[in-house]
């Protein structure tokens, strides 16, 4: 299958325009460091108020319907985007995809103006506030509350790695309203201001580097939230989360799937001597390697495809599920085969002037064991593809999203 994309006039030149804003807007101190910990607070907030120049354009969200906020662009303009900001280092997203299509399924009218429409323009950033301490793997046993106080919530409880180093404006997760209600009709999805009395933060630190190496431990003291901040029913939480997590466990797929990993890999054994030789010449390098193409290939493919599909309203059961629980499995493998084909430079950091590919690889190393635990870990990847092909205890099936809802709005 080919995915490459016959370009029109039209999409040609909108690739130049956006070619132009890049070279204009976005200095050289200013992109992605090889290392996430290198973001700075500084670059945090240079970013910051150019994504709001990007929402203005339709660029942030460009697939999110114009009416609230986002680009009413095609899947081929965002693949395009995604091109060129990846080739740029220039960061398009703010994160909040997954948080916004739940808002997009669920939200009434008015809540889309309010929490949606800032998201999409880039206005206000957001935290998905969803593991909690006892135990983040089964997000059904949800064990913090919220309890109604006239028409507010007062919300109670704990979180653990929590989005990163800089606060947003504004989170969105379950919390139990029901504890007398069976598993999955106990929860509601809240959306919490930040910051909030009774909310504090503190700082984790993790050893990769993505995001930065920092994630928040939450704290929630009785914090009050206004009625209008439950999205969906106070017994729909669960629901509402599934559509969220549609987009965690891969349903959105990937628009241009980049692994710069494979690609530094593939420069690395073409241009490196060993003996006199090239290092391709010798078998043992040359069968790491070409594994790694090849595993990489088939992600990008997996990836693009559930884009496709999803940008054209198809169903998609497990094509997401299949693609994140390779995504996962072989990003681990392709570390460990630049561990063999190049072995102790690819643990050499960003700080050593003598690392490939300016450390990207040390960084890979770090971040593909820590990756996989991200978004729910792998083996609950597994257990949620076994349940939507048909070969487990019980059958599932994918969740509404903005692609598949028919209608929208819980109102
Ligand atoms: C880099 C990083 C970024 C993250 N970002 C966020 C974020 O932005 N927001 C957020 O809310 N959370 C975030 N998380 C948390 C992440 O979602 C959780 O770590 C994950 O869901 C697992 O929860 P846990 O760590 O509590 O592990 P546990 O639930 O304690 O699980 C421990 C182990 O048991 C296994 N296990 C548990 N139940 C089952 C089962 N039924 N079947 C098979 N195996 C099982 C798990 O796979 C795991 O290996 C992040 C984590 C990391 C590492």
């Amino acid at each position: 299958m080919d995915f490459r994309l016959p370009y029109s006039e039209e999409q040609e030149r909108f690739r130049r325009e956006v070619r132009a804003w890049l070279k204009e807007n976005i200095p050289e101190e200013m992109k992605s460091p090889v290392d996430e910990k290198d973001y700075t607070a500084e670059m945090h907030r240079f970013w910051r108020e150019k994504h709001k120049e990007l929402g203005k354009k339709g660029w942030l969200f460009p697939t999110f319907p114009k009416e609230y906020g986002g680009g009413g662009l095609t899947g081929d303009h965002e693949t395009i985007l995604e091109e060129e900001f990846s080739r740029a280092r220039a960061r398009r997203g703010t994160g909040g995809g997954l948080i916004a299509s739940a808002l997009m399924v669920w939200g009434t009218e008015e809540q889309k103006q309010k929490f949606l429409r800032p998201l999409l323009t880039g206005e206000m950033a957001a935290f998905q506030k969803l593991t909690e301490p006892h135990g983040g793997a089964d997000l059904a046993d949800y064990q913090s509350r919220a309890v109604r106080d006239g028409d507010d919530w007062l919300l109670t409880g704990s979180n653990i790695f929590i989005g990163g180093e800089h606060l947003p404006e504004i989170m969105f997760g379950p919390m139990l309203t029901d504890p007398e209600a069976p598993r999955h009709r106990n929860l509601g999805y809240f959306a919490i201001p930040v910051p909030s009395p009774g909310l504090t933060f503190q700082t984790q630190n993790l050893i990769c580097s993505n995001p930065g190496g920092k994630k928040q431990s939450i704290f929630l003291d009785n914090v009050r939230v206004p009625g209008d901040h439950l999205i969906g029913g106070d017994h729909q939480g669960w629901q509402v989360l599934s559509t969220h997590l549609e987009f965690e466990h891969g349903g959105g797929g990937r628009a241009f799937p980049r692994d710069e990993v494979v690609d530094n890999l593939m420069d690395y054994v073409k241009e490196t001597k060993r003996d006199g030789k090239s290092l391709g010449s010798d078998p043992m390098v040359q069968q790491a390697a070409m594994q790694a193409r090849i595993e990489s290939h088939v992600n990008g493919l997996l990836g693009q495809r559930t884009y496709w599909m999803y940008q054209n309203r198809a169903n998609i059961q497990s094509e997401g599920n299949v693609s994140n629980v390779h995504d996962r499995l072989s990003d681990l493998r392709n570390a460990i085969r630049v561990r063999e084909v190049m072995g102790m430079y690819a643990l050499l950091g960003t700080r050593e002037p003598r690392a490939p590919h300016n450390g990207a690889q040390e960084v890979r190393q770090r971040d593909a064991a820590g990756q996989r635990h991200a978004a729910g870990t792998t083996n609950i990847a597994k257990v949620i593809l076994a349940r939507r092909i048909g070969i487990s205890r019980t059958q599932e099936r994918a969740a509404p999203t903005p692609s598949t809802a028919t209608t929208y709005g819980s109102s």
